[in-house]
């Protein structure tokens, strides 16, 4: 029997084939669930986890991944001196050797493989392609010369080709950055850390080099709302205050905190322990000697300065009060007292935030896929759109760690196997596994597969070996297709 058309572009079941198999019932091993994930970060891997830890279908299940490298935040985002974090990829390997999981890399949604192919090759589609642009500020300023997401600064360092050439400017003796999450936390470490320390991570060996070169002496890292408020956590508080050569200075001034506050953190963990760090912080005597890492509270960017050629200058700042919302939560609000802190650095560190995705509808209020505990509807609100699903923070926005993303991609699988039934019942069927292939060769598209991927592995391993790090990443696509050849 012939099993599929092979004629266009995007290779679909034949009449004679979903005849065939109409009255096998889906889910069933003769008739498997075909599953495409898009995206091969965290909430990606753990979706293909939940679908063949599984026991009540069958499933097969293809992720895509724009970049030839899987594991996105992990191996772009996690910083380079946390490689314990990075040990979630055995778990992810273990799932890519699963013979019903197949690797597609360098496949490009949108361009090399678009919505409505999926869904006819497919039963279901998953989005799980997190949050890779920045939240903006909305000051002016925002935009000059030395001005950056930390998003980029993030992936820069981590040789994330996107933004191997970002190249920022290490040459002034301040940085300024905006934000008080473990992102802020995380790229201020880099920047005052020891580069010898560096140097043994896998950071981007371009980047350790920059770092090397770095006048950067001072860190200003600036919290719109109080200490109470902060959302980085203990641990990486914990980790400022051990650097080598570093003082962490905080005025005790703004560990004052008002009634509200008090009562919080009296009632919260996290806020209590991150403060009684901070008092031990605050009643440190610096050394002079030493890189100086300032944790400011209560202080908003109002303004970037420029200094007459494009580039940064300063920050000009304004000191807030803090107001009760109605919900009870803790505001910003501007005193109308300002001071301008000089600096040619500034990494705005206000969080990701998820961008659209061809032809996927978006929620633009809630910045992220339009869904409904997963169920991608047709707009905010919309009705669900059948057979289309999204976890991680494509879903439910930029946060948490890497871990929640676990029951996150748990709960949308749960929902894809309820909805069984019905997408059965509407006769909607998958091409056979080949169809895929058969779309992207025509397209002429470099495919990735998970052995490629472990030669390119290997490759950047063995390059880290000689230098006693655990890895010498390659920064571009090139570069990666290149390793992989040559092996
Ligand atoms: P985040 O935790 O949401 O923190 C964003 C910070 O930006 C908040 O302090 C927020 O202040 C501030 N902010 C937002 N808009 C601002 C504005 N206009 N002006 C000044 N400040 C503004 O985001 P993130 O740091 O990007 O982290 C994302 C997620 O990844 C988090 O869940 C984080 O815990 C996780 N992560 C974890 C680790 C780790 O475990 N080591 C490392 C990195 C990231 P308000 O609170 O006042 O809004």
């Amino acid at each position: 029997m012939r099993i599929f058309v092979g004629s266009g572009p995007c290779h679909l079941p034949s009449r004679e084939f979903v005849s065939a198999i109409a009255h096998v019932p889906l889910g069933s091993e003769a008739r498997p669930l075909a599953v495409a994930i898009v995206g091969a970060g965290p909430a990606g891997f753990f979706a293909a986890d939940a679908l063949i830890k599984q026991s009540d279908v069958a499933v097969r299940v293809d992720i895509f991944n724009r970049l030839p490298t899987p594991y996105g935040l992990v191996r772009d985002g996690v910083a380079p001196d946390h490689q314990e974090i990075k040990a979630v990829t055995r778990a992810f390997d273990r799932v890519a050797a699963d013979p019903r999981v197949r690797y597609f890399g360098n496949v490009t949604f949108g361009r090399d493989i678009h919505r409505d192919e999926l869904r006819k090759l497919y039963h279901q589609v998953v989005y799980a392609v997190g949050a890779p642009t920045d939240r903006r500020m909305g000051i002016p300023g925002e935009d000059l010369d030395g001005s950056l997401p930390a998003t980029a600064f993030v992936g820069w360092y981590n040789g994330l080709p996107d933004y191997a050439d970002l190249d920022p400017d290490l040459s002034g003796e301040r940085a300024v950055v905006v934000g008080n999450g473990n992102v802020a936390v995380d790229v201020a470490r880099m920047l005052v850390k020891s580069v010898d320390a560096l140097a043994r991570t896998d950071m981007a060996l371009y980047a350790v080099e920059a770092f090397r070169e770095s006048r950067v002496k001072e860190v200003v890292v600036l919290g719109r709302r109080g200490p109470a408020q902060a959302a980085f956590t203990t641990p990486e508080l914990r980790e400022l205050g051990a650097l080598e050569g570093v003082d962490v200075v905080v005025d005790p001034e703004d560990l004052e905190l008002d009634g509200a506050s008090r009562a919080y953190v009296e009632g919260d963990r996290t806020a209590g322990r991150n403060m009684e760090r901070l008092e031990e912080f605050a009643a440190r005597t610096p050394d002079p000697a030493n890189r100086r890492l300032v944790l400011k509270f209560l202080t908003s960017p109002v303004e970037i300065l420029e200094d007459g050629e494009g580039r940064v200058s300063a920050v000009r700042v304004e000191r807030n009060e803090l107001v009760q919302a109605q919900d009870g939560s803790m505001r910003p609000r501007g005193s109308g007292r300002f001071d301008t802190i000089a600096c040619s650095l500034v990494l705005r560190s206000v969080g990701y935030r998820c961008a659209p995705l061809p032809g996927v509808p978006f929620d633009e209020g809630r910045a992220v896929l339009a869904n409904e505990g997963g169920r991608v509807t047709d707009g905010a609100r919309g009705p669900v759109l059948p057979g289309e699903y999204v976890v991680g923070w494509a879903k439910r926005g930029p946060s948490g760690v890497i871990g929640t993303n676990k029951a996150d991609a748990r709960d949308t699988v749960l929902r894809m196997l309820e909805d069984l039934p019905a997408l059965d019942a509407s006769g909607a069927d998958a091409a056979p596994p080949d169809g895929v292939e058969r779309t992207l060769d025509q397209r002429d598209v470099v495919v990735v597969r998970w052995p490629d991927w472990e030669r390119m592995d290997a490759v950047e391993r063995a390059r880290g070996e000689a230098l006693d790090r655990p890895r010498v990443k390659c920064c571009t696509v090139a570069e990666m297709l290149e390793a992989i050849e040559g092996n």
